[in-house]
């Protein structure tokens, strides 16, 4: 090589080393030193390619929420650069979407982004568990789905994000951030859908991490009112996962989750806020101390937690390319929270942590839950219609986890005991897993084939059909009495021998 030659080949590589160029990915550089007015900056570099014109999106809906939120209502300022560094002028047909013209050509895009609350106690036209929040000296809580989006020709794609934060903020995330600098972390994830699954909340740490079996668990607090309260969570819920990992048979799917917590003083009262991800939950607090915070933490941080096996672990090719603006609904949320509300209700009698009279107020609370909705539906079409049927919405809570007492007993009567919906859930998650989708018309055929020919038609009954569940029968094979006035449950005075052992497999009382 002459030294003309080298110094050209060190031209080049230096230019790549210094300045940010093109690849496959989405290039996100996120701002939160930027922070003035409720907004920060927010920019990107968007994947090669070779396109006249892109659409830019950000996400309507997002799993989890079945109402319209429109995230690119906290956008303004959006701009377009071509590689000369030019401004190229865009379009914004709504509020979600964007035409960039002579795509291939474009540089960069920058934007600002606002935050979506202040405060626990303020209205917002969106929920606060999905929105992101700036407090620029104490705390920050993003969501990608406000932050980020993607171009409809560009799916797809992996996302390498640069977060500028104050030197003295840490990130709690699900994803794993690398500290570049002291005041810079990078992130990657494999696909949109993974970005927005984990939100994270910066702030000077206060954080405990608990080992279940072979899951790291990270408990992360903000409160002004105590900086070190995180490890008085952290026991509350060692104990509940604890008992969760024994319940779903010792292992547990997933290497790592996060609980992030945000607390609030307000003057009066609790309230509470929070969405779960497959490998994280958010949880916004309003009280007036801590003082009862765990115990309000335990109820959700179980159900939470078991989403780690649906939909994280069992779930359709409707969630897995979920469509964030005009999405198609599986018609199997009786599975993804009818069946994790039930692990959360079936886990604590099973694990002996309440007694019999425990378990059967919960399953009455439940039956009289189910009171306030249509129970002729059908639990398939309420799912596909969730966005238009959201006042049924909530029975999924309460319906949902007692067709699940129903289809247990069902399996362990039809196995001998040996059978019953955790078993069914450990079949499932070892014949799909996290990266591979169902069908979602023939999940009930599968479920079939995994356990017994008449499952089949307990399905057709009782989740496409909507015909009332058979809860007076299905309790009284485990020697139960179902009294459909009263709505009470109780013991029956004799139950047979039969009816005893079939309870003992079901509840092990
Ligand atoms: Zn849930």
């Amino acid at each position: 090589m002459n030294k003309l030659g080298l110094f050209v080949a060190i031209l080049v590589f230096s230019s790549k080393l210094f300045a940010q160029s093109q690849t496959n990915d989405y290039q996100y550089n996120i701002d939160l030193l930027s922070e003035k007015n409720n907004k920060i900056s927010v920019s990107f570099i968007p994947p090669e390619n070779n396109l006249q014109q892109g659409k830019f999106v950000m996400p309507k809906l997002v799993p989890g929420y079945y109402d319209a939120l429109n995230f690119g209502q906290y956008v303004s300022e959006f701009r377009a650069f071509n590689k000369k560094g030019e401004n190229i002028e865009v379009k914004r047909l709504d509020t979600n979407t964007w035409i960039i013209p002579d795509l291939k050509n474009i540089a960069k895009i920058s934007y600002q982004v606002a935050g979506g609350w202040d405060s626990l106690m303020q209205r917002t036209s969106s929920p606060k568990s999905v929105a992101s929040a700036y407090k620029k000296d104490s705390v920050f809580i993003l969501n990608y789905s406000t932050l980020a989006g993607y171009f409809e020709e560009l799916k797809n794609r992996a996302y390498r994000v640069t977060v500028k934060k104050n030197k003295e903020f840490f990130p709690s995330s699900a994803l794993d951030y690398t500290p570049k600098n002291d005041t810079t972390d990078m992130v990657s994830a494999k696909d949109y859908r993974h970005l927005v699954d984990a939100p994270v909340l910066y702030c000077v740490p206060d954080t405990t991490w608990i080992k279940v079996g072979t899951t790291n668990v990270l408990v992360s607090f903000y409160s002004k009112q105590d900086r070190s309260y995180s490890k008085n969570l952290a026991a509350k819920i060692e104990s509940i996962l604890k008992n969760q990992q024994a319940y779903l048979g010792g292992k547990l799917p997933v290497q790592k989750y996060a609980f992030l917590i945000y607390h609030e003083q307000i003057p009066r009262g609790m309230m509470g806020d929070g969405l779960e991800h497959s490998n994280s939950t958010v949880c916004l607090y309003g009280s007036k101390t801590l003082d009862k915070l765990p115990e309000a933490l335990m109820g959700v941080a179980s159900h939470e937690f078991f989403h780690i096996l649906t939909p994280l672990g069992i779930h359709s090719k409707e969630v897995q390319n979920f469509n964030f603006l005009h999405p198609v609904l599986s018609r199997h949320l009786w599975l993804y929270e009818g069946m994790t509300e039930y692990a959360t209700i079936h886990m604590p009698i099973k694990q002996h942590m309440i007694n019999l009279q425990q378990f059967l107020k919960n399953i009455e609370g439940k039956i009289k839950g189910m009171d306030g909705f249509n129970n002729k539906l059908s639990m398939t079409e309420m799912s596909s219609n969730a966005i238009k049927m959201q006042d049924q919405y909530m029975n999924f809570y309460q319906k949902g986890p007692l067709l699940g007492l129903c289809l247990d007993i069902r399996l362990r009567e039809l196995s001998n005991g040996k059978i019953g919906t955790q078993e069914l859930m450990q079949k499932l998650i070892k014949k799909y897993g996290p990266e591979k989708a169902f069908e979602d018309k023939d999940l009930f055929d599968v479920i079939t084939a995994l356990t017994f020919p008449q499952i089949r038609q307990f399905f057709k009954d009782y989740v496409e059909a909507g015909n009332p569940l058979p809860l007076k029968e299905s309790l009284r094979k485990v020697g139960l009495d179902y009294n459909e006035q009263a709505g009470t449950v109780v013991e029956m005075r004799t139950p047979s021998t039969a009816e005893f052992s079939l309870r003992k497999a079901w509840i092990d009382q």
